[in-house]
């Protein structure tokens, strides 16, 4: 074994060769994979072997279709057979809102190159054979589905890594992970000690314990799962005999089964709702090729409807059932990409679907510490998308729910409700005595909207129960003034007295005078978007809270919090600190804003004491507070950032402040439906790191000129020369029902040529609104767009202009 390397790979499983294989590719060779047995000794080798795109998330899904294209090429490379079987599938509804939901995956596969057309049971049956066609609504043809041979596909990304140059140290169990002062990192094994520039842990099953060995407790838990195969079945082999062909996949998400022909028989699977984890502290080092007992009674249940939805297995014997655990993060999606705190340590790991996603996390990866960046976008994916509160109990609750989901329908107002209340605020207790309907961000509880005694969310598609609730909230804001709890969005504060030359060099922006803020986007070396803020600068009597001051996305606090420190210069002239809750928020807003933040202050309040985008101290009530006058609803207000044990004197002086006024709370649905129509954007939806600045709308906060060598700026200066590919619009649905919900496809001329990124009915102006992406070319055309929408293309028309204060008198008066 070699003393040193660039990178070591910990664990042999698909994930692991997959990752090994690209980084050889890729052109680094010196790099050795450290496998404690043989290859594929964890959930690898017991694995269905099944594959497909379709996935939640649409960068995921892409990911996906290239893991499955890439089979081909690394048979051909390494001479080692995959086993590969692409029989294409069958997505099964058997109930109206499935076949909705199934209308949407079609929608989105359009603009993501993904072949899927909507049949009927009847042509479902006509393809795959053992299904009764009376039991199920509708069906989606994919022709991407099919079925390999694990072991096969592991051995030959190894192989083809090898004869890279890659090495394969099998039998080679690591034992400690220590990193040097000079940031190497001291891989220690039972067969000696590698020193390596990096470290990936691809440990599957013991991804958990790899962890560990650098003080990571990594949000992954195992869990059970089973499949059966039966006994030959002599409608298999009529089919076989009469076709020519095997019998094709089936997805059957109301039996929450899967299905696909096993030799001379056929392999079903099932994620039960009575699921069980497995080794839930810590999973031992001695498993390996064993299999767990199985346990019919827990899928009984899915197999009945199975049973009743595929007759002919009525008639046959079950002859293997193979019970084997593999792992999950909280959210069934990877975890991939580079640790904040451990420089040139990296995760590949909680991969479920190691068959359909472990080429696009290979690639990601290779690609993210090869060139610094993953080359795609998947943040679905990141690591960073947890932080601490992501701890064991929570993991394993939300685990345990996620697999019982697998196949469930998730409507787009559904909350789920496993690992809750986890982080709440000290307002509570308050809201959710005024009928507060919780949602969840970054582990935060969030106010989604304020119901009636007896009113609830409706889970739907389509316009629910929340309807008239938000609108009455929206109402609130726009004739008078509304309160809402902001303490989601991640704080900063940055200190130091290398903070300003920083934080230039960080942000795109110009920096603000003292007391003033700014909008403030954070690109990457390639000119994208890796971020926006409100950037404070505050003045120096209100130093104490730091010398500036940045709120950005809750969701993306650890993702940023790991840019930072990857930047933040190593003499200690910068001191970054998330506030976490440790700082919450409040924000006024409506035209009476003023007139209620005069009444429960003695700072000056005027529009000439206190602009448009002014920051200061202020005491709100008793309470000491930090205030901005900016508000994401587009209207005058204020976003008000308070220490917690002073959250309930602000939200109370506010509030007896406002009755005169009428004030009302609002929730973060009526917010979205106010910053739709003044065409803001969110990060997470427009603002992505696939997007550049002059796509996104946000160039005019480019300070291209400025003196500072800002990250991104050569490459958004091209881009703002050559004029980028696409550019984000609004758009006015001709909807019914329902309003757009995010990744919905965009017609122009016959053809899909951009997507939804978010949306939704913007209630004061009586609109249905899409944001989203389109080629530039077709950018500026007003008129000939459609969006689909559970099926149907609806006209939609571009609006350039905000719906609301277009010229900004409200929000700056
Ligand atoms: C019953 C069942 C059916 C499944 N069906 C499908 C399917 O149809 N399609 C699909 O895509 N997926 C399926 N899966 C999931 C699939 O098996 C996993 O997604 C995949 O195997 C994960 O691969 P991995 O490389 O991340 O982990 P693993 O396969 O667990 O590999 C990790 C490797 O790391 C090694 N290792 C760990 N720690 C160390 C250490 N300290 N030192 C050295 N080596 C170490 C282990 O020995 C192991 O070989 C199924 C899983 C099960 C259990």
């Amino acid at each position: 074994m070699k003393s040193h390397a660039k990178v070591v790979v910990i664990g042999g499983g698909v994930v692991g060769c997959s990752v090994l294989f690209h980084l050889a590719r890729h052109g680094w060779t010196d790099v050795v994979l450290l496998e404690r047995d043989e290859l594929t000794s964890g959930s690898t080798w017991h694995a269905a072997g099944g594959m497909h795109t379709i996935n939640g998330d649409p960068n995921v899904a892409k990911l996906q279709k290239y893991t499955i294209n890439l089979y081909k090429e690394i048979e051909e490379l390494s001479g080692q057979a995959t086993g590969v079987h692409l029989t294409g599938g069958v997505l099964l509804a058997a109930t109206e809102a499935r076949l909705d939901w199934l209308r949407g995956v079609v929608a989105k596969g359009r603009y993501l190159g993904i072949e899927l057309e909507e049949i009927s049971p009847k042509e479902a049956a006509e393809l795959m054979p053992l299904l009764d066609p009376k039991q199920f609504v509708g069906a989606v043809r994919n022709k991407e589905d099919g079925h390999l041979d694990p072991s096969g596909v592991t051995h030959a990304y190894a192989k083809a890594a090898r004869k890279l140059g890659a090495e394969v140290e099998r039998f080679t169990k690591v034992e400690d992970i220590v990193r040097r002062p000079d940031g190497l990192w001291r891989v220690i094994t039972n067969k000696g000690e590698v020193v390596a520039d990096h470290v990936v842990n691809a440990g599957g099953l013991w991804a958990r314990e790899v962890g560990r060995m650098v003080g990571l407790e990594l949000p992954v838990l195992a869990m059970e799962h089973m499949y059966l195969i039966t006994e030959d079945m002599p409608e298999v082999a009529a089919w076989n005999q009469k076709t020519g062909t095997e019998i094709i996949h089936a997805v059957d998400f109301d039996g929450e089964l899967y299905l696909r022909q096993e030799r001379g028989g056929m392999l079903m699977g099932t994620y039960e709702k009575a699921n069980k984890p497995w080794s839930e502290y810590q999973t031992p080092w001695n498993f390996g090729h064993e299999l767990l007992a199985p346990d019919i009674d827990r899928i009984a249940p899915s197999l009945e409807v199975g049973f009743r939805h595929f007759p002919a297995f009525q008639n046959t014997g079950i002859k293997q059932i193979i019970n084997g655990p593999f792992t999950f993060a909280p959210d069934g999606n990877p975890l991939v990409g580079p640790v904040r705190g451990l420089p040139g340590f990296w995760v590949a790991c909680g991969v479920m679907a190691g068959f359909s996603q472990g080429g696009g996390v290979g690639l990601a990866l290779s690609n993210w510490m090869i060139e610094g960046d993953p080359g795609a976008d998947i943040w679905a994916m990141d690591v960073a998308r947890y932080g601490d509160w992501a701890g064991m109990a929570y993991t394993n609750a939300k685990v345990r729910e996620n697999y019982s989901r697998r196949f469930s329908i998730r409507f787009p107002n559904e909350e789920l409700p496993a690992g809750r209340p986890l982080k709440t605020t000290p307002v509570y207790d308050l809201l959710s005595a005024k009928g507060a309907q919780w949602g969840v961000a970054y582990g935060l509880e969030v106010p989604l909207w304020y119901a009636p005694e007896g009113v609830k969310d409706e889970f739907s598609w389509r316009r629910s129960s929340d309807f008239s609730h938000v609108a009455a909230e929206v109402a609130t804001v726009r004739a008078g003034v509304g309160l809402s709890e902001i303490s989601s969005f991640a704080k900063y504060k940055v200190t130091g007295e290398g903070a300003a030359a920083w934080l230039d060099r960080m942000l795109a922006c110009k920096l603000p005078k003292p007391g003033r803020m700014t909008l403030a986007p954070m690109l990457k070396e390639d000119g994208r978007l890796i971020g926006d803020f409100t950037l404070a600068n505050l003045s120096p009597q209100d130093r104490e809270e730091g010398g500036w001051f940045l709120a950005g996305s809750g969701i993306a606090e650890q993702y940023h919090m790991r840019w930072f420190e990857q930047h933040a210069p190593y003499d200690g002239s910068v001191h970054i600190e998330a506030l976490g809750q440790k700082l919450t928020g409040l924000s006024i807003a409506g035209p009476k804003a003023r007139d209620v933040l005069a009444k429960a202050t003695r700072s000056g309040t005027s529009n000439e004491a206190f602009p448009f985008m002014a920051v200061g101290k202020m005491d709100v009530g008793m309470a000491p507070c930090l205030v901005g006058r900016v508000s994401y609803t587009g209207d005058l207000g204020y976003e008000i950032w308070v220490a917690p044990e002073y959250q309930r004197a602000a939200y109370q002086a506010l509030m007896a402040a406002g009755v005169e006024f009428g004030i009302g709370l609002f929730g973060s649905r009526a917010l979205n439906a106010l910053r739709l129509e003044k065409n803001y954007g969110s990060w997470g939806r427009e603002y992505r790191p696939i997007y550049g600045p002059l796509e996104a709308g946000l160039d005019r906060f480019v300070a291209y000129g400025k003196d500072a060598d800002f990250i991104g700026k050569a490459a958004a200066l091209a881009e703002r020369k050559q004029g980028g590919k696409l550019r984000l619009r609004a758009f006015i649905v001709d909807a019914d029902d329902a309003d757009v919900i995010g990744d919905e496809p965009i017609w122009f001329g016959g053809a899909v040529r951009g997507w939804v990124t978010s949306g939704g009915y913007a209630h004061h102006s009586k609109k249905s609104v899409a944001v989203g992406y389109v080629p530039k070319e077709i950018a500026d055309e007003s008129d000939g767009f459609e969006i689909e929408l559970l099926g149907k293309r609806h006209a939609a028309r571009m609006q350039a202009a905000p719906l609301f204060d277009a010229n900004f008198e409200r929000m700056r008066g």
